[in-house]
């Protein structure tokens, strides 16, 4: 079919359109915002068995070096991982696509730096994936925000746009002003747990006009991010969230840190 309409805009003499190109390596691939067989490959999609509540994969493919944590059932008889056994996390559940690896960290940052928007699609599909079960379920979909200053640096919000596809994917409605960074962290790349949690703690804030127009009080929430590294991050921004009455919050990130 994609063949055809090739054919046909050809014929049209539109030669704007190019072929489709991989989204890992950028060889051309048959069907558009899609990887070829070799990145597809390199790839490692997380998949049950996982932890009910942050989604830490218990096994990943055989002659990995990662290991299992421990892991067991909570009175509820939902199989957690021993973190979350340990200490509920602020968010409700969190998912993630991918390992967070040499492999995908590449993804992500051309997604982030080097202005390729154009692979929101792809990204967006694997979330969208990675969230099943969710989707169902939430009422409004929130990218975690960059601060005014990196944005106009960066000139767009890779989360943001994941959210805004997702939500013409789900039908979903998503909100990527409600939510606000405040302050101008540093970014978290060689800092510590701690020293994370105290960078990004009180960076976030919630705009309570446009919260009390939309009715945020009493959703369930879909927080979207690229990573998901010791959940900083998130955690900051969920704690803000409920703050202002959100129910229930779901985090889904292309990839999480596994370790
Ligand atoms: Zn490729
Ligand atoms: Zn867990």
């Amino acid at each position: 079919m994609m063949m055809a309409f090739f054919r046909t805009a050809t014929r049209m003499g539109i030669d704007a359109i190019l072929p489709p190109r991989c989204g890992g390596c950028g060889t051309i691939t048959d069907s558009p915002h899609a990887v070829c067989a070799d990145c597809w490959a390199g790839l490692r999609f997380i998949s049950a068995p996982q932890c009910a509540c942050c989604g830490y994969p218990f096994e990943l493919d055989q002659g990995d070096d990662i290991g299992n944590v421990g892991h067991a059932h909570d009175d509820a008889g939902q199989l957690l991982c021993a973190r979350c056994l340990q200490k509920k996390p602020s968010f409700d559940l969190a998912r993630a696509a991918l390992v967070y690896d040499d492999f995908s960290r590449d993804y992500l940052l051309r997604f982030k730096h080097a202005d390729r928007g154009d692979l929101t699609p792809l990204l967006a599909r694997w979330v969208y994936q990675a969230g099943q079960g969710i989707w169902d379920h939430a009422d409004v979909i929130i990218p975690v925000p960059l601060h005014r200053r990196r944005l106009l640096a960066r000139r767009y919000n890779q989360s943001g746009l994941l959210a805004s596809r997702l939500s013409s994917m789900t039908g979903v409605p998503w909100d990527g002003l409600v939510l606000k960074r405040k302050k101008h962290t540093r970014s978290l790349g060689g800092l510590g747990p701690s020293s994370r949690k105290r960078e990004v703690g009180g960076a976030f804030e919630i705009d309570e006009n446009r919260a009390a127009r939309s009715g945020l009080s009493g959703t369930r929430v879909v927080l979207i991010d690229d990573v998901l590294t010791t959940g900083a991050t998130v955690n900051a921004c969920v704690r803000t969230l409920k703050q202002s009455g959100v129910m229930h919050v779901s985090v889904i990130t292309v990839a999480r840190v596994v370790r």
